[in-house]
């Protein structure tokens, strides 16, 4: 027993002194450990938070932009939006002057500045006269020839049920008041002379119509005059009436709208079945705004205006907001049939328009759109296009599960014979929606509008002319903006065209101030436009289908817009904004329906689809802006593509770099990040790729064996050679290229810091840079010194710092 205890006792001190001996090491180490805790290192530490950093800002931003919903970005802060109309306003407000931009060239002010873009010439529609208790309160007051002057002009033959301003008379022919309130004074078809007009091909039909007289349009299609003669190259039968009636039309009034010549839809001469023929009658813009008499001037938001909502409702906006991520708790107080100021510069509504243009269906897709904003939509549209123009208004329901979007709607939309509601039997989708709104459609347009929208006056024939003038013309409308939180109708600044910034990101840009010099553009001209916002647009039926439709692979929300972009403009089309089209769209910050997936990775998928059909050899740009996961095949599934490669090669579509050099030649999209001879500073030689292996030669540009590039996959490459590390040790080979593979990526130049003229390699965690040998001839991974030459490379061209 003692001599355990005293066993116990001896190796207690053993113990004891064995603790004591390792606490002593212990600070001993740190102590040495903190002596050679150097500049350097913590340069290296430093560096390393940086570059983490780095590469978690460019995600964040990515993350962020999606969340955005980057197709929409107009609240940002440096977007120029003025309100049409402020509000509330006061008594001396005159809402007269911010109705409208003036149709004079834009001055560089007020393309530099927003908010400047109120005119004081600009001419009343309506006057405000009274304001009870704050609340703005305006009556529609008429003009000198006031409404009592205006002949009654009946434009709803096609069928459209009418709007309760109309009457019927005994002999059941549908005609409208001698007051129409909403009707825009002087503003209809001045359709002043007596005019032949053609039923059917060869049945031709003579009718009079005096100046001012009510006046009847038939159908898109039918009532035209025409002429005969034969167009010598296509030798088809073009028939039109110009003479007499022709010279009468008010054309100096809109100098810029074309001449009434006959213009055959592009891509008519292929198809042997018309034998027509498109005829000149041209007719100034149609400038209907119909609305449930009497327009009630005192209703909340009524005019476009900012609605005021009491303190004490504040609780119930917020307890709404969530419905649609905008106010809906006013939305819903608001006319579904409010007026909206017209924004449109003045001279839109002089332009003129052919009087056969095609007829459209206009297509809204929604899910779980709130009831209000949804028939505000489509009363919008019912009450602000010709009837003869719009054949039919779908509704097609991408599986909503709100209680009131199923019979409530139908049951409303019952009194409108030309709205059609198309159910989706699952959540498909904002494309695969699209795609069967398509489907079903009798137009000969297609005209797909959010499901939040209110049109302004005169929105759709600007539209169909464009298609009219080619069909492979896809013309939006300028998306103006209805305020999530007052709902007030704000209009945006001029020459603005929709553009994508790296990785693949929707924003808008003013035109360069030189283009608008060089071209000397007013502001109602049509704007080249790189890429749509994807919301609003018309295109031909025939030719959405001939361009393949959208990409059916794509899901619910996001990248739509850049696919048909690109497909139209390298495939012969051309996308257009139209300012005398103009459409307010309520932006919110959030989308209010759940994505059936994760958010950002439906969207990402989406781009990458996009990237891998269209993009060519720029598609690196678009996975070197932070994308790179998107490249690893295990993780990442986007999906089968060859239907969509095989489309690009039947349609013989242009190149990318078409795109960029002739659509969007102010892009700047280097192919590689750095290219040239890879200087080393230490060595003072250059990188050679010889005889299947790396070395080091005295410089020459003219050595091609020199010339290396720093892509966006951070590659450091000769061909598809890249430079890599050869197994396990510190040895360096050259391998194919891989873009998955994280060992061949190289981070250099990514921060201003001590590293930056390192090549870090991207697939060690701790920090291991490319180091050539003092003799010239090895080449090491070793670790980072920011102060060792040998570490520093020099390519001759950087093309993004
Ligand atoms: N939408 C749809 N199905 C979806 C997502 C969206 O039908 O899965 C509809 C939506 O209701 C709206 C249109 O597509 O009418 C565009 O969506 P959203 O307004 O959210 O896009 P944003 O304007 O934010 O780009
Ligand atoms: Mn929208």
């Amino acid at each position: 027993m003692m001599k355990i205890t005293r066993y116990m006792r001896g190796s207690g001190r053993v113990l004891a002194f064995v603790f004591v001996a390792s606490v002593v090491w212990l600070l001993l180490d740190m102590v040495v450990l903190r002596m050679s805790m150097n500049d350097e290192s913590s340069q290296l530490l430093k560096e390393r938070v940086i570059r983490e950093r780095e590469i978690s800002k460019q995600q964040s931003l990515v993350t962020q932009l999606v969340r955005q919903g980057f197709k929409h970005p107009v609240q940002r802060e440096d977007f120029g939006v003025t309100r049409a109309v402020k509000g509330p306003l006061g008594p001396s407000n005159k809402v007269a002057h911010v109705y409208r931009q003036g149709g004079q060239k834009q001055d560089k002010n007020s393309l530099l500045h927003r908010g400047d873009r109120r005119t004081k010439t600009d001419k009343p529609k309506y006057d405000p006269v009274e304001h009870k208790g704050g609340a703005a309160v305006q009556k529609v007051t008429p003009k000198q020839d006031g409404p009592s002057k205006k002949k009654a002009v009946n434009l709803d033959l096609n069928g459209m049920k009418l709007e309760k301003s109309r009457v019927k008379d005994g002999s059941n022919k549908e005609t409208v008041p001698e007051v129409l309130p909403g009707v825009h004074e002087n503003k209809h078809a001045p359709l002043q002379t007596s005019v032949k007009l053609q039923k059917g091909k060869n049945e031709k039909n003579e009718t009079k119509v005096k100046a001012g007289t009510e006046v009847s349009l038939l159908e898109a299609g039918k009532a035209h005059p025409v002429k005969t003669t034969k167009s010598p190259k296509m030798g088809i039968e073009v028939k039109d009436v110009v003479g007499k009636t022709e010279e009468k039309h008010d054309l100096k009034a809109a100098k810029e709208t074309p001449k009434p010549t006959i213009k055959l839809q592009a891509g008519d001469s292929k198809d042997n079945s018309l034998t027509a023929v498109r005829k000149p009658g041209v007719h100034k813009v149609l400038s209907l705004d119909l609305t449930d008499a009497p327009r009630d001037a005192n209703a909340v938001g009524q005019f476009g205006q900012a609605a005021l909502v009491a303190s004490h409702e504040d609780a119930e906006v917020k307890k709404r907001w969530g419905e649609g991520h905008f106010n809906v708790f006013l939305s819903d107080k608001i006319p579904v049939d409010r007026a909206v100021p017209d924004t449109r510069p003045e001279m839109c509504a002089q332009n003129l328009v052919h009087d056969d243009l095609p007829s459209t269906s206009v297509i809204f897709c929604f899910v779980d759109e709130v009831w209000s904003t949804l028939l505000r939509s489509v009363h919008s549209v019912l009450n602000r296009s010709p009837p003869h123009l719009l054949k039919e208004i779908i509704l097609v329901d991408d599986f909503s599960t709100k209680d009131n979007l199923k019979e409530q709607l139908d049951k409303y939309m019952s009194k409108f014979p030309k709205v059609r509601i198309v159910r989706l039997k699952e959540r498909q989708g904002l494309i695969r929606a699209r795609l069967a709104g398509a489907a079903v459609a009798k137009g000969e347009v297609l005209t797909f509008l959010d499901s939040h929208v209110e049109c302004n006056v005169g929105w759709l024939e600007p539209l169909l002319e464009r298609v009219y003038l080619d069909r492979r013309k896809v013309p939006c409308p300028v998306i103006e903006v209805i305020s999530d939180k007052d709902m007030s109708y704000m209009l945006v600044d001029n020459f603005q065209r929709g553009i994508f910034k790296w990785p693949l990101v929707f924003g808008w840009s003013a035109l360069p101030e030189e283009h608008i010099k060089k071209n000397n553009m007013t502001v109602s001209d049509p704007i080249r436009c790189p890429v749509m916002a994807g919301g609003l647009f018309s295109i031909d039926k025939k030719y959405f289908y001939e361009l393949g439709a959208y990409d059916p692979g794509l899901d619910v929300w996001g990248g739509e817009n850049m696919e048909i972009s690109f497909k139209i403009w390298m495939c012969g089309g051309e996308i257009e904004i139209i300012p005398c089209s103009r459409v307010g769209h309520i932006f919110r910050g959030e989308n209010p329906y759940k994505f059936p997936k994760d958010r950002q990775k439906t969207v990402e998928r989406n781009l990458a689809r996009v990237a891998e059909v269209w993009l060519d050899e720029y598609k690196d740009l678009f996975y070197g802006h932070g994308y790179q996961h998107l490249l690893n095949k295990k993780t990442v599934n986007i999906g089968n593509l060859t239907d969509q490669i095989e489309l690009r090669k039947k349609l013989k579509c242009k190149s990318f770099k078409w795109y960029l050099d002739n659509v969007y030649p102010d892009m700047k999209a280097p192919l590689v990040k750095a290219e040239g001879l890879v200087f080393n500073r230490g060595l003072r030689k250059c990188l050679a790729l010889q005889n299947g292996s790396l070395s080091f030669d005295k410089c020459d540009l003219s050595r091609k064996s020199q010339h290396f590039n720093y892509t966006w996959m951070r590659h450091v490459r000769q061909q598809d050679l890249c430079v890599a590390p050869h197994g396990k040790g510190s040895g360096f080979a050259l391998q194919v290229c891989d873009n998955a593979k994280s060992e061949h990526r190289w981070f250099h130049k990514s921060s201003n810091s001590a590293l930056a003229e390192h090549l870090i390699a991207e697939f060690v965690s701790n920090h291991m840079c490319l180091e050539a040998g003092p003799q010239g001839d090895t080449l090491h991974l070793n670790p980072c010194e920011t102060r060792n030459a040998f570490q520093k490379w020099q390519f001759t061209h950087y093309y993004t710092l």
